[in-house]
């Protein structure tokens, strides 16, 4: 999304909130947020993207692998409140060191994020993370977003060609913001937030959530270890800075008070 429409955006989706027209509030975070999209469209889309997958990727048969991703799966499933779930656990063929999770808990792990992972919190880390975005509805908000950045950029087109006298053009343009960000990038705050809840499920299910900390410090020295090499999605998509470890500490208390030693 183009900077300048920022506040254009921040403007619409306090309106909305007044309105109480497509506004939720974030569980755990109380962040309010403009969701034009439903749960149920959302798990569809999850669901329809999930066996396109499923018939695209090699899926792992390692008894280990999947042994452990179900075990950890079905842990969090019992604390992850996901709209309409119908919970499945993948594990896929494939050596980038990356996790996924789309709306109706649907789950992917691929074999190449154990070597990074390393331990069953470790995992749990991820997947708590993961899931955190679909409970948050992530995706549907930057669709609104698109579909409001969309309107904007249409509506100045349409203002530009009132005045030159042509049609305006605002249904393309809104689509196209929508269809931009169905692609899954999700914004530095909204990584921020998944890592926040992601702690919290952690800690609920009885996972020591300080090892989240440990997890993105180990992803960090993965990516200097092969910044040679093609960078996967979730490196791409996460930002592994120091502001990262620093804002996942700072909330740590908030997950810790949930934690009880095994
Ligand atoms: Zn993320």
């Amino acid at each position: 999304m183009k900077r300048h429409y920022a506040p254009l955006i921040a403007a619409v989706t306090l309106s909305a909130c007044l309105a109480a027209v497509a506004c939720r509030t974030v569980p755990e975070t109380g962040r309010k947020q403009v969701n034009f999209m439903n749960p149920a469209e959302e798990a569809a889309l999850g669901l329809s993207e999930f066996n396109k997958m499923k018939q695209k990727k090699k899926i792992s048969t390692d008894q280990a692998y999947n042994t452990l991703v179900q075990r950890v799966g079905t842990r969090l499933s019992k604390v992850m409140p996901v709209p309409n779930a119908e919970w499945e656990f993948v594990v896929f063929e494939d050596p980038s060191p990356n996790a996924f999770a789309l709306p109706g808990g649907k789950v992917g792990v691929h074999t190449g994020l154990f070597q990074v992972s390393q331990n069953e919190a470790g995992l749990a880390a991820v997947i708590g993370h993961e899931v955190a975005h679909v409970i948050a509805r992530h995706s549907g908000e930057r669709m609104s977003q698109g579909i409001i950045s969309g309107v904007a950029v249409a509506g100045a087109g349409y203002m530009l060609n009132k005045k030159t006298g042509t049609s305006g053009a605002l249904p393309t343009a809104a689509l196209g913001g929508a269809a931009l960000l169905l692609n899954k990038k999700f914004s530095r705050k909204q990584e921020l937030e998944a890592d926040r809840m992601g702690a919290i499920f952690m800690a609920r299910t009885g996972y020591d959530p300080r090892e989240s900390v440990e997890l993105w410090k180990r992803f960090a020295a993965w990516r200097v270890q092969n910044a040679t090499k093609t960078t996967p999605t979730l490196l791409s998509s996460h930002p592994l800075d120091d502001t990262r470890i620093s804002e996942l500490q700072r909330y740590m208390p908030e997950a810790l008070a949930e934690y009880k030693e095994p």
